[in-house]
């Protein structure tokens, strides 16, 4: 007689077959395993060989990679914990000690003190260009460089890339473009048909948008570009969970209607932010007054749910921290895409090119009435005239 000890590891006992539902199941599992001990392999490449360890991917993690690279038009998709983990695996696959990388002004702050932090001192040299710079990024080329960063638009500033003009330059001279393509939602622009090369976005934000996941992705279709990205994916041993793969493929089904709605009501709060006294610039792609407004018309399909403002020069700090404070259904807060609206100052954003004052702030939109949302804002606003006239 078998002892209960080992029943409970070897149960004779299972649930019967024959399920069949619209979910695709959350499978988990460090262990996979093998048929035969000659089948034994240790591969990160999942998809052509066969499973061989949870941490390169369980059929959940590996379907919602498939359905993002299908989205994306993509040859191959890994997943990595986060968008930032995202980008420490394309800066590691792509760029070695002694080379050197181009970054855009407007790249999203933790980009830019990861290369700023770690980049330095693996002796990867790095140079900050102007986002709207276009094909003059040529000039700023080395016999180092291996890698041109985009993210269009850009975090905070929103600066509209001329992605296609850098794209074209790049190829000339075999050099890698990477785009930040987390605005897009891997949807809104499309990367590949632009000429870039890597791909990368934080899942967190639409895909998952519901602000309760962190996942990022990095698409490509060159054979050699995934080779190189898998190979220091399998060493930095960036795991992924499949309960968080599980949330952004129930994201997935609903990005549709969510993206639509997104742009509608952003759209709407942003014109009625860009008519008041108190707002010096709007700065939403799909406004001309957002720097880079033609790129976004000639290669953009849509807008989305995050934009900023300048607010005028009249108002001080502490009447902007007094305005957000003062906001009801905005919360304060990073991260967007959700279904929330939050805004959060960016008093300090530094920027080579462009000057905010010290005024500026970010908005997300969520899926709340834009009328109450305007509604907010106004009464925010109106307690801020009162403030000046007291004064
Ligand atoms: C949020 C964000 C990231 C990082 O994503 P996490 O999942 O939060 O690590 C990268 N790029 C952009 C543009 C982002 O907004």
């Amino acid at each position: 007689m078998t002892s209960w000890r080992t029943t409970l590891i070897h149960p004779g006992v299972a649930a019967p077959e024959g399920f069949h539902s619209l979910v695709s199941p959350t499978y988990r599992g460090s262990t996979t395993l093998f048929r035969s001990a000659a089948d034994v392999q240790d591969t990160w490449r999942q998809e052509e060989l066969a499973y061989s360890y949870g941490l390169y991917g369980t059929p959940t993690t590996l379907e919602l990679a498939a359905r993002i690279g299908e989205l994306e038009r993509a040859r191959h998709t890994l997943l990595t914990p986060g968008g930032q983990a995202a980008i420490a695996l394309i800066y590691l696959a792509f760029a070695r000690s002694g080379d050197h990388v181009l970054v855009p002004d407007s790249i999203y702050g933790p980009n830019r003190a990861l290369a700023d932090g770690l980049l330095a001192s693996l002796g990867i040299d790095v140079t900050y260009y102007d986002p709207l710079i276009g094909q003059d990024v040529e000039a700023l080329l080395r016999p180092n460089t291996r890698l041109i960063w985009c993210e269009s638009p850009g975090s905070v500033t929103m600066e509209v890339q001329d992605v296609p003009a850098i794209a074209a330059v790049a190829r000339r001279h075999g050099i890698v473009v990477a785009l930040d393509n987390t605005y897009a939602a891997g949807i809104l622009f499309d990367a590949f048909a632009h000429g870039v090369d890597v791909s990368m976005q934080a899942l967190t934000k639409y895909v998952g948008g519901h602000s309760d996941l962190l996942l990022g992705s990095v698409s490509v279709r060159e054979e050699s570009h995934y080779t190189a990205l898998g190979k220091i994916h399998q060493l930095l041993g960036m795991a992924v969970s499949p309960d968080d793969g599980s949330l952004a493929l129930r994201g997935l089904q609903t990005l549709g209607v969510r993206l639509d709605q997104l742009e509608r009501g952003t759209l709407a709060v942003a014109r009625w932010l860009g008519e008041q006294r108190h707002i010096q610039t709007v700065l939403h792609p799909a406004l001309p007054s957002c720097p880079g407004h033609e790129n976004w018309a000639r290669d953009f399909t849509g807008s989305a749910s995050v934009f900023s403002v300048v607010f005028a020069s009249h108002l001080s700090k502490d009447s902007l921290i007094g305005l957000i404070d003062r906001l009801r259904l905005f919360k304060i807060g990073y991260s967007w895409g959700g279904v929330t609206s939050l805004a959060v100052p960016y008093f300090d954003a530094v920027r080579q090119v462009r000057s905010y004052g010290g005024r500026l702030v970010r908005f997300n939109i969520g899926l709340e009435d834009p009328s109450d949302l305007i509604a907010d804002l106004e009464q925010a606003f109106a307690a801020l005239g009162g403030e000046m006239l007291r004064k």
